[in-house]
C-alpha cells in the first residue's frame, strides 16, 4: 500500500500540512508506526493493542495494552488502559486533563511534536505521571505518505474498532445461524440482568426494586450508581408519602443538587424554584444528614445538557405516584402502556433547564425521551418479566428496535457482522447478544484477538 500511495505523494506539487489532531488518532488506530516505540522517559513500549476508538467525551482510545521496557528487560505485566492523542504536549493541561479525573487511568499521551527546550511532563489528578510518545519522529514512512492512508479512514461514521480474527469465520456462516448465535447471547445477558434483580426484589419487594432499576437506568451509564443510591436512601415507600414539591426538594438536597449560597446569582425562574425547595429542605435535612450523597459521586463533565443528572432527579420524582401505573403494565406483560407512562412524564421547569445556573434550553425537552424508553425496556422491563415469563421476554425483545448505540456499533465493527441485515443489527436481542460476545471475549482479551478462543468456537458451531 505504502509503494502505491507514495507515486501519488511524489507528485504532489502543494506543500502538505502538518497533521491536525484527528489524523494523528488516525495514525494511531492504522498503526502506522513500529510495534516498538520509545516514550520520553527513555522507555521502550510495545503497543499490543491501541484500544478502541472513542468518539465521544473522555480518552481518545480506551483500553489499549501496553508493555512497556527498560534496558532490555520486560516488565511482568502488560499495562491495560486509556491512551490520549493531541497534538503537542501541553495540550494536556490546556484541554484540563490535569484535573480531570475521567483521564486517570490514561497510560500513554500521544503526541504529534514536541517542541521547545521546555520539557512538558502530563500528570492525572490523581498525581501520576503520565508516559508520553512523540509520534511524528517514529512513524513507519513520512507524514505525507501516510497523508493518504488516514483520509481513508476519516470517513463518517468514524470506525471505532478493527475487524477481529473471529469476524471471517462469522462471515463463512449463513447470516441466519449468526443472528441466532448472538441471540442465544443475548438471552444470557438477559438471564444475568434478571437474575440480579431477582435478588433485589427478594431483599427490597417488587416496588422498591422497580424504582430503584428506573433510577438506575435514568443514571445513563456515567450516573448510575448515585441515581441508584439516592432511589435507596429515598425509598419509594417514603417519597410516596410526600407532595410533588417535597419528594423534589428530598431527591435534590439528598443529591447535593440544592446550593445553598449563591442564590442571588440564579435567573429569576431558578432563584423561585429553589426557594421553593429551600423552604421544605432545611427541615427535612437534619434527618438525611448521615445519607448525603457528596457532590463528588456524580460526572458532570462532558455530561450531555439533556442528560445531566438533575433533569433525572427531576423525572424520578415524577415517576413516583405512576409506579403502580408501571407496575400494572408489567403484569399485564404489556410494553405499550409502561412506554406511555415514561413518555408521558412532564415538569414545566426542567423540560427548560438543564441545570439551575446555566442558560434556559433553547426549546422545551422531555425529561424521558424515546431513545432512553426504548433502553428502559431492554434493560429493566423485559428482564424483569423474563423472571416470571422468559418466553414473553425473549418474544419482545425479537420485536424491539433498538436504537444505534456506540459500544453496539464497535462491537459489530470488531465481530464485521455485515452478513446481517440492518433489521436484525437493530433487533434488541441480537444487539444485546453482541454487547455480550464484545464484553466478554474483546474487553477481556490483550492479545490483539491472538488468544481469544471465540474464533475456534465459532468454527466449532459451524459443523452443526
Ligand atoms: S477478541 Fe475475540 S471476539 Fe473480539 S474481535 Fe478478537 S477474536 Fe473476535
Amino acid at each position: 500500500m505504502l509503494s502505491q500511495y507514495s507515486a501519488s505523494s511524489r507528485l504532489r506539487e502543494d506543500v502538505l500540512n502538518p497533521p491536525s489532531e484527528i489524523e494523528v488518532q488516525a495514525l494511531w488506530f492504522e498503526q502506522l508506526y513500529p510495534r516498538e516505540l520509545t516514550t520520553d522517559d527513555g522507555r521502550t513500549v510495545e503497543i499490543v493493542q491501541p484500544g478502541f476508538w472513542n468518539h465521544g467525551g473522555g480518552p481518545d482510545f480506551t483500553r489499549a495494552v501496553a508493555r512497556f521496557r527498560k534496558e532490555g528487560q520486560s516488565e511482568e505485566q502488560l499495562t491495560i488502559g486509556n491512551v490520549e492523542v493531541h497534538l503537542r504536549p501541553g495540550d494536556w493541561n490546556a484541554h484540563g486533563h490535569d484535573a480531570d479525573p475521567a483521564y486517570n487511568d490514561t497510560i500513554l499521551h500521544v503526541v504529534w511534536e514536541s517542541k521547545g527546550s521546555k520539557a512538558f511532563f502530563p500528570a492525572t489528578a490523581s498525581f501520576r505521571r503520565v508516559p508520553q510518545i512523540v509520534l511524528g519522529s517514529q512513524l513507519v514512512a513520512p507524514w505525507a505518505e501516510l497523508q493518504p492512508l488516514c483520509a481513508g479512514v476519516l470517513h463518517r461514521p468514524l470506525p471505532g474498532a478493527m475487524a477481529g480474527r473471529c469476524s471471517p469465520a462469522l462471515a463463512a456462516l449463513p447470516a441466519e445461524q449468526v443472528a441466532e448465535i448472538l441471540r442465544a447471547a443475548g438471552l444470557y445477558r438477559l438471564r444475568q440482568k434478571a437474575r440480579r434483580w431477582y435478588w433485589r426484589r427478594q431483599l427490597a419487594g417488587p416496588q422498591q426494586m422497580l424504582f430503584e432499576a428506573l433510577a438506575e437506568a435514568l443514571g445513563f451509564h456515567a450516573n448510575q450508581i448515585p441515581m441508584r443510591l439516592t432511589a435507596q436512601r429515598l425509598p419509594w415507600s417514603k417519597l410516596r408519602g410526600l407532595s410533588h414539591e417535597e419528594r423534589l426538594a428530598h431527591l435534590f438536597g439528598l443529591a447535593g443538587f440544592l446550593p445553598d449560597e449563591s442564590v442571588a446569582r440564579l435567573r429569576v425562574e431558578p432563584k423561585a424554584w429553589l426557594r421553593n425547595l429551600w423552604e421544605i429542605w432545611w427541615k427535612a435535612r437534619g434527618e438525611l444528614d448521615y445519607a448525603l450523597l457528596p457532590k463528588s459521586q456524580w460526572k458532570l463533565a462532558g455530561q450531555r445538557p439533556l442528560n445531566r443528572p438533575e433533569r433525572r432527579l427531576a423525572a424520578l420524582a415524577q415517576l413516583v405516584p405512576r409506579l403502580p401505573e408501571l407496575q400494572s403494565a408489567l403484569k399485564a406483560r404489556d410494553p405499550e402502556p409502561f412506554a406511555k407512562v415514561l413518555l408521558g412524564i412532564r415538569d414545566s421547569f426542567w423540560e427548560k433547564h438543564a441545570t439551575l445556573t446555566g442558560t434556559p434550553l433553547k426549546a422545551p425537552c422531555r425529561l424521558i425521551g424515546e431513545e432512553r424508553v426504548d433502553d428502559i425496556l431492554i434493560n429493566i422491563f423485559w428482564p424483569i418479566i423474563s423472571l416470571d415469563e422468559p418466553e414473553a421476554a425473549e418474544r419482545g425483545m425479537r420485536l424491539i428496535h433498538a436504537a444505534a448505540n456506540g459500544a453496539a456499533r464497535v462491537a459489530s465493527q470488531r465481530l464485521l457482522t455485515s452478513r446481517l441485515t440492518s433489521k436484525q443489527l437493530r433487533e434488541g436481542l441480537i444487539q444485546q447478544g453482541l454487547l455480550q460476545v464484545f464484553r466478554d471475549y474483546c474487553q477481556a482479551d490483550c492479545s490483539s484477538c491472538r488468544d481469544c478462543t471465540f474464533p475456534e468456537q465459532i468454527k466449532s458451531w459451524a459443523k452443526f
